[in-house]
Formats: C-alpha cells, sequence, structure tokens
C-alpha cells in the first residue's frame, strides 16, 4: 500500500497519525464525549434505539451515557433506562411521552413542586386536564381515573411532606382500568422501594441526589420493563433532545459505586438526628416515615427496606417567623440550599399546607442529614435551637393539629 501524502500542519493536526500503546486496562468507565458519532458505511439510517442500530449519533448516548442507563436499569430492576438532563428533565419525558391533548393526569398533592409547575402551567396549555388526588387515597383512586385518564402519578414518600402512598394498590387500581403508571422514586435511591415489584410501569429518579450523592450534579432516570413503553420513551427522548452530558454520567457512575454505603450511613444519621428533634419542644409533628406515629409508618413497614437520610419537622404555630430565619441562620453544618441526597448536611423552609391543617405563617423545616458525624449535627442544631427560643412566642393562635404527631 502506498504511503499516505505527507499532510499539511493544519491537516495533521485534525488528522494525526501518532499512536499510544495498546492494552491499557483501569477500573473507571471512559468518558466518550461525542456530537458526531463515526458511521460505518454511507447508507445508515438515524436511529435512536443504539442497541438495534449502533451508535448513530451522540444525542442518543456515548457508550459512557449507555453503562449509566444499564447500571441503573440494573439497580432497578428494569430492561429499559433513559438518562436525562436531570430529575426535572426525567419527569417532563415520562409526562410528555405517555400524555396528549384531551387526556388526563392523576397526581397526589404531594408531588415535588417542579412536578406541579409543569402540569398546572405547560401540561393543561397543552389540552392536558390534571386532577390533584389525596396521597393517603390507596385503593380509592378507582373513583378518580377517568375514561381519558392517561397517568398515574405517584411520589413516595411525598417532597418535603412525606406522605407514604400505597402504591400496590394504586398500581392494582390503574392496570385494571389500563392505565399507566410512574412513580418518583428519588427517595429511595432506586434501593429502599422496589417500584417494578410494587407494579409500577415507569419509575424514575434524580440522580442528581443520591445517586450523584455530591450536590456537584444533575441528572435523572425514567426505566421501565415494557417493550411498548420503551419504543415511546425512546421517541420522546430523541425529539425533546433530553440528551445528557458524558461527564455527568461518569460521576453518576463514580457515585453508584458508594450509593448503598452512602445511604445507609445516611438512614443512620438521620434516624439519630431525628430522635434527637423528637424531643424539642417547638416540634409539633415528626414527619419521617420510619418513625411509627408517622403518617404512612405502616407503608413504609410493609413495603419499603430502609428509609433515607430526609425528614420534616412541622414547627409549633408559636414559633415565629423571625425566630425560624435566625434558628437557619445561626446554624453552621447545616447548610441552606435546595437539593438532597450529598454529604453535607441541609436545612429548607417551608410553609405547612393546609393540607396538614397548617395556620398561616407555620413553619415546616426539611433537614437532608449528610454523612458528618451525628454528635456535631446535634449540638450544631442545639445552639441554633437556643438562637430561637431567644425570641419570644407568637400569642397562640387557635391552631389545627397536624396529621399525626410526634
Ligand atoms: C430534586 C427532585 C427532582 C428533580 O431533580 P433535578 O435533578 O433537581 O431536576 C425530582 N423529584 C424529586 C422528588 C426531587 O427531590
Amino acid at each position: 500500500m502506498a504511503d499516505a501524502p505527507k499532510l499539511k500542519l493544519r491537516s495533521q493536526l485534525i488528522h494525526p497519525s501518532g499512536t499510544v500503546p495498546q492494552g491499557f486496562r483501569s477500573l473507571s468507565v471512559p468518558v466518550y464525549r461525542a456530537s458526531t458519532t463515526l458511521l460505518r458505511a454511507a447508507d445508515v439510517f438515524d436511529h435512536w434505539d443504539q442497541s438495534r442500530y449502533p451508535y448513530r449519533y451522540g444525542q442518543y448516548g456515548t457508550p459512557t451515557v449507555l453503562e449509566l442507563s444499564a447500571r441503573i436499569a440494573e439497580l432497578e430492576g428494569g430492561t429499559h433506562c433513559f438518562i436525562a438532563p436531570g430529575g426535572q428533565a426525567a419527569i417532563t419525558l415520562i409526562q410528555l411521552a405517555f400524555l396528549s391533548s384531551g387526556g388526563h393526569l392523576l397526581m397526589p398533592q404531594s408531588i415535588y413542586s417542579s412536578n406541579r409547575h409543569l402540569a398546572d402551567r405547560l401540561l393543561t396549555r397543552l389540552g392536558i386536564a390534571v386532577d390533584y388526588y389525596d396521597p393517603l387515597i390507596g385503593a380509592g383512586i378507582c373513583a378518580l381515573i377517568q375514561p381519558n385518564t392517561q397517568l398515574i402519578w405517584c411520589e413516595s414518600p411525598g417532597s418535603v411532606t412525606m406522605e407514604i402512598q400505597d402504591v400496590p394498590a394504586i398500581t392494582a387500581a390503574a392496570r385494571a382500568r389500563g392505565v399507566t403508571t410512574a412513580l418518583d422514586n428519588t427517595y429511595s435511591a432506586g434501593i429502599h422501594f422496589d417500584a417494578f415489584k410494587h407494579g409500577v410501569d415507569l419509575t424514575m429518579q434524580a440522580l442528581t441526589k443520591y445517586v450523584g450523592g455530591h450536590s456537584d450534579v444533575l441528572l435523572g432516570s425514567v426505566t421501565t420493563r415494557q417493550r411498548a413503553h420503551f419504543l415511546k420513551l425512546g421517541e420522546a427522548h430523541q425529539l425533546l433532545g433530553m440528551s445528557a452530558s458524558p461527564d455527568d454520567c461518569s460521576l453518576a457512575l463514580r457515585g453508584l459505586q458508594t450509593l448503598a454505603v452512602r445511604l445507609s450511613q445516611a438512614e443512620h444519621n438521620c434516624l439519630t438526628v431525628a430522635a434527637w428533634m423528637s424531643q424539642q419542644d417547638e416540634v409539633a409533628t415528626m414527619l419521617h416515615p420510619a418513625l411509627p406515629n408517622c403518617p404512612g409508618y405502616d407503608l413504609w413497614h410493609r413495603d419499603f427496606t430502609g428509609s433515607s437520610g430526609l425528614f420534616s419537622v412541622i414547627l409549633d404555630p408559636r414559633v415565629t417567623r423571625k425566630a425560624v430565619i435566625a434558628f437557619m441562620d445561626a446554624l453552621h453544618l447545616f447548610k441552606i440550599g435546595y437539593s438532597w441526597g450529598g454529604v453535607t448536611s441541609l436545612v429548607m423552609r417551608y410553609e405547612v399546607p393546609k393540607r396538614l391543617g397548617g395556620v398561616p405563617d407555620q413553619t415546616l423545616l426539611r433537614f437532608n442529614v449528610g454523612l458528618e458525624d451525628t454528635r456535631d449535627l446535634i449540638a450544631d442544631l442545639g445552639q441554633a435551637f437556643a438562637v430561637l427560643r431567644r425570641h419570644r412566642p407568637a400569642r397562640k393562635r387557635p391552631a389545627r393539629k397536624g396529621r399525626g404527631s410526634k
């Protein structure tokens, strides 16, 4: 074979002929970045399903992205998984793949707030009707299913308010009526709750939380066992341009290796901190699914294999907003910020929803308990409660009692 002609500098920089030694092996998944994927021939056609039509375009995933989707599918006991650029993107992927104009969506009142905003502001604009049901409705969901119901969403425990849902009862009712079900399984990280065993069709996670685990990446996943759902999701994933960055996926792949260890430490830390918190006079109601007198505990005990690092408390209505803010500002180790599932403890302030019996200005605090030493976390909370107690309580309001008590 004749030698290739010597290239000029600019061409040589783009078509180099240097080589590196073969045979490299390591424990990490390589980061393959690509928009263009080299095709083997000129007559191939475009298709998102790269398991059948190998590597067509970077948008459908490089091997790094597909490695993550295979590992999430394995973790959740599914057969197919799509990676999205965030948990909210994974939610959007499901909603737009399974809903159409004239259709009807059922969502729990305890739903993650951005999912609620998507439904109220965008899905209704597309002609999709949305109804919110009591998260503790169980088999009673039957009465809310309409002929045009296309999707029933579950989230267990609920974001912020922590209700555990009777997912098997809801999915059984949905199946009897031929309605697809989706579960936001972020809390359990795909470990503590087996979505498919409990009848769910589609399970999604914000990998941003426990899988990423270090507060530095945004990713989401949608997993299914059904080929028909895989095809629907794949098409929507392509049409919506839901590609995830291989660099981000490599962080999630690294996080996955310590996921189980981190989660069990978070569970232990959280239970320790929650037990201390439940003894504080200002705490009216504990919202932690693994505490026996919390709403939904029986379902948690029946269906879950563990709990995570998240809990909420409803404060006594006499604790003023000013006192709560002073408490939060006084914390050193608990940082103030959205999201959760990382190594750092966090706290966020919410109003108690009316459906939980909240009165105006009554505070709910949500804690993400991280991987610090719980003795330090409790000391931090203790000194912040001392600051809170310097504020005079509000005059007693006629408080409606929240569900459950500490
Ligand atoms: C954070 C979160 C999401 C969204 O995840 P992002 O990656 O932040 O978009 C979805 N569901 C639940 C329950 C969450 O906590």
